[in-house]
């Protein structure tokens, strides 16, 4: 049985508050945002991280940025500027093991994120 929250997130067994979907990814809030938008976006299919791409599931990866495209224009973000996060593994801080690209956007982040 599969365990991962996310996947869960994609069956509709947890709510979430889903702002996208397609036949490969969805995106929804995240539960604790950290900016005034704050957008997870995610693969359907479970890869655990970016550390688990190839050359058969990469192509979801340029689809996502897509998606983060047109959500950062429908939040109204795009022209100011936001950020695109991926945490990868544990020193990554990745906490939720299936890949996500977070969106940060409504304020200026600073530089460098450590
Ligand atoms: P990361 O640290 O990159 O793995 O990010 C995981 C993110 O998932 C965090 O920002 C959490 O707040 C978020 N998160 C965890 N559980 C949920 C959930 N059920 N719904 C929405 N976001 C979640
Ligand atoms: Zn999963």
């Amino acid at each position: 049985m599969n365990e991962c929250i996310f996947c869960k997130i994609v069956q509709g067994e947890i709510p979430s508050k889903k702002i996208y979907e397609d036949d490969k990814v969805i995106a929804f809030h995240d539960i604790n945002p950290e900016a005034p938008v704050h957008v997870l976006i995610i693969p359907k299919q479970h890869i655990e991280s970016a550390n688990e791409l190839n050359e058969e599931n990469s192509y979801l990866v340029a689809h996502i940025f897509m998606v983060i495209k047109k959500l950062a224009k429908e939040h109204g973000i795009d022209k100011e500027g936001y950020r695109i996060v991926n945490n990868c593994g544990e020193y990554g801080g990745q906490t939720v093991p299936h890949l996500h690209f977070h969106l940060f956007g409504g304020k200026s982040f600073g530089w460098p994120p450590l």
